[in-house]
């Protein structure tokens, strides 16, 4: 299959032809002919494998003719971070070079002014955050009576509990006559109800079962040690391996974000640090200060979980197991993208093990485990943990257990065994239907907040809390304040 036979204009496949794609992927292949015969799409496909040109390229040939009034885009692009819609915007124009739309990114925490002039001169393609999106719309800039596209991109995380009450606000700021895409590598099944109601008739083009990883990912799990400092020496055990060029690490919390970069930084390794918290500004240079390579290790919350396509990650590590399945699926294929290969290494710890059961009943797929696994007694008690500490609220089950705090290792035999430790530790998963509003990294509508520090050389004194909460931190700076001859030479140094 070639790209000129899926019927898109002349100047779109001569772009892709200068870009260098030989052929369109699977899920390419598939969904542009469905939504240039304007149908709604559901499209389903692995992580990495060009979701964002199988709707970039029917809209650019669909766009080509037809023009903007201001103020009252032609169609509609939203993303559940601001990262992900500014990625989409530069594939906009990476692919629709040779048209002359007008393409806006609204996205929180920038000026609105310039977003404004660019919606007033009229936008074809509008790419967004709903909460910018919103606050856009309330103080009357933006209009969406002339929205013919409109475009989900990560649709699973948008239909979630944060973002839900903003899609559907604006679902019905659009004409019912237009043409709705959907787009994800995960979609659970009771999110999928929910996602019909936004589509009219639609084809369902699912490349591979939705929550398949990437085939392009060797996936392992490594059995760590619950206290927080000997599960850092554990990553930092990881971490010096050969084979890890670069790395992405997850961690469930912004707290934690922030002390495992402190601490990899006392290490001396080549670390940024990325959550929603921090100004966008900093979020945006960590971002491009990972990409061109000046960082070589990224630490990360969720926000950088879904979506971000940096060709060259050597490495997926989850320090923390996350907390809802099809989160790993997108964590870990932050490697492994666009045909090349990428290793994902899981810390799993006691407490994890049905975490761990829990992705790999939804990924259909085992994991193997690298060096010692856990014994039929671990598996047997961390399961029998369930449930006995009662459900969390909704309010803070996204924030999981808080198990730096309790100080003790409790991999230590006895609690092993009997499970009494992490029983009462540990709040039970919250059921599908309680999934958890994770305004963290949510660029949900929300009155305007203050932004607190971010982790990068412009917090470069350390708090006395994280002091306290581990010996190992000390003072910090960023990379470039990091002397060369100071960088480990194995591994993750320049
Ligand atoms: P997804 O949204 O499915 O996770 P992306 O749309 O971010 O994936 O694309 C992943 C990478 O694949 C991007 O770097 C993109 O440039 C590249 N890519 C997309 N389509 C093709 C193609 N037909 N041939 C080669 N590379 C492609
Ligand atoms: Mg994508």
């Amino acid at each position: 299959m070639l790209f000129s036979d899926l019927g898109l204009s002349k100047k779109v496949t001569e772009t892709i032809e200068e870009v260098g794609y030989t052929e369109p992927t699977p899920i390419q292949a598939a969904a542009i002919p469905e939504i240039l015969k304007a149908r709604d799409v559901l499209g389903i496909a692995q992580t990495g494998t060009g979701k964002t040109a199988s709707f970039t390229l029917p809209l650019l040939t669909k766009l080509e003719t037809g023009r903007a009034r201001a103020r009252m885009p032609r169609s509609l692009i939203l993303c559940p971070t601001r990262e992900l819609a500014a990625q989409v915007f530069e594939n906009f124009e990476k692919y629709g070079k040779r048209q002359k739309l007008s393409v806006a990114l609204l996205i929180g925490g920038v000026a609105f002014k310039d977003q404004e002039r660019i919606l007033d001169r009229g936008a074809d393609v509008l790419i967004a955050t709903p909460g910018r999106m919103m606050d856009h719309f309330e103080r009357g800039k933006l209009m969406l009576t002339r929205v013919e596209y409109f475009v989900i991109d990560e649709a699973d995380r948008m239909l979630d509990m944060g973002f839900i009450p903003d899609i559907e606000r604006i679902s019905k700021l659009i004409p019912f006559t237009r043409q709705t895409l959907l787009f994800s590598a995960t979609m659970p099944k009771e999110i999928e109800v929910l996602a019909e109601k936004f589509l009219q008739n639609p084809v369902r083009v699912e490349v591979a079962r939705a929550a398949t990883t990437a085939n392009t990912i060797t996936q392992k799990v490594v059995y760590a040690p619950s206290g927080h400092k000997e599960k850092r020496q554990c990553l930092r055990d990881i971490l010096g391996g050969s084979e890890v060029k670069n790395a992405i690490i997850f961690a469930n919390r912004k707290k934690d974000v922030e002390i495992i970069f402190k601490s990899l930084a006392v290490h001396k390794f080549s670390v940024g640090g990325l959550h929603g918290d921090m100004a966008q500004s900093a979020r945006m240079e960590v971002l491009a200060n990972f990409k061109n390579g000046k960082l070589l290790l990224l630490v990360a919350s969720d926000v950088a979980a879904r979506g971000l396509d940096i060709p060259n990650v050597s490495h997926v590590i989850n320090y923390d197991m996350p907390m809802q399945p099809e989160d790993y699926v997108h964590r870990i294929g932050r490697t492994g993208r666009a045909g090349r290969s990428g290793t994902a290494i899981s810390m799993v710890t006691f407490d994890d093990i049905r975490q761990l059961k829990a992705i790999e009943k939804v990924t259909e797929q085992p994991i193997e485990w690298q060096g010692e696994a856990p014994s039929e007694d671990d598996f047997e008690a961390s399961s029998k943990i369930r449930g006995r500490a009662g459900r969390p609220s909704r309010n803070n089950a996204h924030r999981g257990p808080d198990r730096y705090k309790l100080g003790a290792d409790s991999r230590k035999p006895a609690n092993r065994k009997s499970g009494k430790t992490e029983k009462a530790e540990r709040p039970a998963r919250p059921a599908r239907q309680e999934r958890p509003a994770r305004t963290e990294n949510a660029d949900v509508a929300k009155p305007a907040q203050p932004e607190p520090k971010a982790p990068t050389n412009e917090t470069a004194k350390p708090k006395a809390s994280a002091k306290k909460h581990d010996k190992d931190i000390i003072a910090f700076g960023a990379h470039d304040h990091i002397p060369d001859f100071l960088l480990r030479s194995s591994g993750l140094t320049k």
